[in-house]
């Protein structure tokens, strides 16, 4: 059997996917789920048959998460021929246009992108050295979250610094890249007519982005990943003078605001009670209530940005963990937008369809599960077939 391997590395989890290649198809068929990674790592495996779980070694971190999955795969396909490896990179910087078979000048030209993205990108490329040790001649493709939005009009990437900031590429970015491209392969699908669409992939992560014609033209996330709507633990956005306040004021170090901003604000912050969204949605805690309150307040604000960005909306679109799977949140979010023109179908939404906005209403409005792994094998098979021919 020949397969890719899909690996989306994060600071305390690796989620990994196989796609086995037949007649030129990509079909899923396990899928692995290493967490707890820095406290107590457990790896979770899936295929079309059966469930496990395991336990890790308690120092367990990347690159021990990448040595047992291939130590599963070997076992349970041991006539497995890996194509190559296809890994999620969360920031390509300003050059980084589309997927890219890595060799050492541009791992070495990825690891100066890790400054942009100090929470994510080492922990991918951790992943990339663990996969390269083990297997030195297994081609290895690197596909950006920024990638697909380095379309966007120059208007839409600069902030109001001196230039010479953005020529140091202080732009905006945008993240989840994967994501939107993936929604935007599919939704022509369901809605061919709509040309200006907002896709909200609200997860742990939270942005939002406009799409128009099928390419991305502004996005909620900007530099970095901590920007636009409020998330599991990230601020969203922020006046910076609060950033300064807090360091000239209060005596912050980078450090600590950086902690502050990443890891104890967003739901979890302003809840007092947890990140998860369900926890939040099952509390009777006033805090918790509003936590939620202020989610959905922040994202309808951020949609009107994006549609006032293209002019106008055809087509809504949700996804990711509370995206497809929150009808409350979705109400909170799309239940109030008559004056976009905008009708949600309640019942639809509850019943959790794909499609939520009512018969009549002229922005259509879809739940639709997004797929970043599956993108991401897309592409590596898209750059590796030439070298197996
Ligand atoms: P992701 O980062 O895409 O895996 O999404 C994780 C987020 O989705 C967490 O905040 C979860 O609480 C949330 N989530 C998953 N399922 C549900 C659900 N049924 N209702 C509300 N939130 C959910």
């Amino acid at each position: 059997m020949k397969g890719l391997l899909v690996i989306n590395a994060g600071s305390s989890s690796v989620r990994f996917a196989l796609y086995a290649l037949e007649g030129g198809a990509l079909s899923p068929c396990l899928k692995a789920h290493a967490e707890g990674l820095g406290s107590a790592p457990r790896l979770h495996l899936q295929d079309g048959v059966e469930r496990t779980s395991l336990d890790l070694p308690p120092q367990a971190d990347q690159q021990a998460a990448v040595e047992a999955v291939l130590d599963r795969l070997e076992q349970r396909f041991p006539a497995l021929e890996l194509l190559a490896a296809g890994h999620r990179v969360v920031h390509g910087g300003p050059r980084m246009h589309r997927p890219l078979l890595l060799d050492q000048a541009r791992l070495r030209a990825l690891e100066n992108f890790s400054r942009l993205a100090p929470l994510h990108n080492p922990h991918n490329l951790n992943a990339i050295h663990a996969l390269a040790e083990r297997r030195p001649d297994l081609p290895q493709v690197a596909c950006f979250d920024t990638a697909f939005h380095r379309s966007q009009p120059r208007l839409a990437q600069l902030f109001g610094l001196p230039r010479e900031y953005a020529e140091r590429g202080i732009l905006r970015y945008g993240f989840h890249g994967l994501s939107y491209e993936y929604i935007a392969s599919v939704l022509p699908e369901y809605a061919p007519e709509a040309s200006r669409v907002v896709v909200a992939h609200l997860g742990n992560g939270a942005s939002m982005c406009a799409i128009h014609d099928g390419e991305s033209v502004a996005s909620s996330m900007g530099f970095t990943a901590l920007d636009g709507l409020m998330m599991g633990r990230r601020c969203g956005s922020l006046d910076p003078g609060v950033v300064l306040h807090l360091i000239e004021q209060e005596g912050m170090s980078a450090a600590e605001v950086s902690d502050l901003l990443y890891q104890r604000s967003g739901l979890l912050g302003v809840s007092g009670v947890g990140s998860d969204m369900r926890e939040l949605l099952a509390s009777d805690a006033p805090e918790a209530r509003e936590a939620v309150e202020l989610f959905c307040y922040r994202a309808r604000r951020e949609l009107g940005d994006l549609v006032a960005a293209m002019g106008g909306l055809d087509a809504l679109v949700f996804t990711a963990g509370i995206g497809e799977n929150s009808a409350e949140i979705r109400a909170g979010i799309a239940g109030s937008l008559g004056w976009l023109g905008l009708e949600l179908d309640r019942v639809a939404n509850d019943r959790g369809e794909m499609r939520i906005s009512a018969a009549g209403s002229r922005v259509s409005c879809w739940t639709l599960a997004t797929d970043e792994e599956g993108m991401i094998a897309r592409h590596t098979l898209a750059l590796v077939e030439p070298v197996g021919r």
